[in-house]
């Protein structure tokens, strides 16, 4: 689908890219962004259209996180959603990390080189509430910036995310988590995937992988057990059956006992920075639900999809099915917007060389998107790809050095992102899944 804009530039319902070309063919809409690919028309007002139900909907992965823009229907066995724009945000953390890194690295010479040793001075910087290391404090930009740019995109009325993997809370409750954990229940199901990550998809007492686990009672329900996760745990048939009737303690097993009791932590620093993405999502003045990582999961297995990002971010929320999701995937890079550092340096952190003061030559800028048409010369003929700029002018685009700035015209300005084409959100082309369908 194409991103459509009024002639104000407020974001009407996105339409076929067929109908695109149409309407530019006729002069009716102009190009107004390349990637993701949007067009405004140039005799219509947001007032004149309808708009139909769109929510973006985001699964934050601390490498990839997925994107999905649907259209809402309410059929009558739930809501189902239509995929009209999928996508993934490639991020750019452990590059980050790097850098700072080598950038310390370099520091730490240069003082080392020329101080005497001195003892380091009494610590008691403070760090300001809500900071980020700054590989992380990117992902939680990389994904607020494109929630806001969606919504310039299209005309986002609900913003639906994955915040925790799993509903602890809901876990914890023993009136929730009655008798309910039969396999197919969404309950169940979160319990189950609980299980296997605290205990390692391992039988929890001869250790056996790769083979069918049970849920197993640590205290039997016999002697007074409950269904509560804090006395589940994993265990294969055979030793299921072989413990019987006896506790885990009794069976030789003391520490599985104790461990059952402390509940599975999420790493801190992953719950921290969803919950600053979520606030910064609720900023946005959208109607915000957060979901669990086991819903997702269970959604997708349940509409038979394969597991990637872009889907992922299409089966978050309460649904009864989805459709398009064979829609090609943009894949969008954090690539960041250069350096401030201007002095180049050897591999030991000696000056060598230095770059330009200004980052702008000729009106151009590196990372730019640019269309050359060369008339003359070896490399003849049209290069559109980012560019490359040099103070003399002599730019490279694409892959072709030696151009111009003259040939070049700019396409679309540099915005700390690469784009591409990806593949499919799968590969065979499936249309609709929905819950009924599957089963
Ligand atoms: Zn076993």
């Amino acid at each position: 689908m194409v991103f459509v804009l009024d002639k104000r530039k407020k974001p009407l319902m996105p339409c076929s890219e067929k109908r695109a070309r149409l309407l530019l063919e006729r002069g009716r809409a102009v190009v107004h962004r390349l990637h993701p690919f949007t067009i405004r028309l140039k005799d219509r007002l947001l007032e004149e259209s309808v708009l139909q139900p769109v929510g973006l909907k985001l699964d934050p992965g601390s490498k990839v996180t997925g994107v999905a823009v649907v259209r809402r229907e309410e059929r009558a066995d739930g809501p189902w959603d239509h995929a009209l724009h999928l996508a993934v945000i490639v991020h750019r953390g452990d590059a980050i990390r790097e850098r700072m890194q080598k950038r310390a690295a370099h520091r730490r010479r240069r003082r080392n080189a020329n101080l005497r040793y001195r003892a380091p001075r009494f610590n008691n910087r403070r760090r300001a509430n809500g900071w980020f290391p700054p590989s992380l404090r990117s992902w939680v930009g990389n994904v607020l910036s494109w929630a806001s740019r969606y919504r310039r995109l299209a005309p986002i009325a609900f913003i639906e995310i994955e915040t925790v993997r799993f509903d602890t809370q809901a876990l914890q409750n023993p009136e929730i988590s009655g008798v309910e954990y039969q396999r197919g229940e969404l309950f169940g199901y979160e319990v189950r995937e609980y299980l296997l990550e605290k205990w390692g998809r391992r039988c929890v007492y001869c250790g056996a992988e790769n083979v069918p686990l049970e849920i197993e009672h640590i205290v039997p329900r016999s002697r007074g057990g409950t269904d509560r996760v804090s006395n589940l745990t994993l265990a294969c048939r055979a030793c299921n059956q072989a413990k019987g009737d006896r506790t885990a303690e009794e069976f030789g097993h003391p520490e599985v006992q104790a461990k059952a009791k402390v509940p599975l932590k999420e790493p801190a620093a992953v719950n921290t920075t969803r919950y600053a993405i979520r606030n910064g999502l609720c900023a946005m003045g959208r109607e915000v639900r957060s979901w669990t990582g086991g819903r997702t999961k269970w959604n997708r297995e349940r509409f038979g999809l394969p597991k990637t990002h872009a889907l992922d971010a299409l089966c978050v929320g309460d649904l009864a099915g989805v459709s398009s999701w064979h829609a090609l995937v943009l894949e969008i890079k954090a690539l960041g917007r250069g350096q401030r550092c201007r002095t180049n340096v050897d591999a030991h952190g000696f000056p060598r060389g230095y770059r330009m003061r200004s980052k702008t030559v000729r009106g151009f800028r590196t990372g730019d998107l640019v269309r050359a048409e060369v008339l003359k010369g070896k490399r003849t003929g049209v290069h559109i790809g980012p560019v490359a700029v040099r103070a003399s002018g002599s730019f490279r685009v694409g892959k072709a050095d030696g151009i111009s700035w003259r040939c070049c015209r700019l396409l679309q300005r540099a915005d700390g992102y690469g784009y591409m084409k990806g593949g499919r959100g799968a590969s065979s082309p499936g249309v609709n899944a929905g819950a009924s369908g599957a089963a």
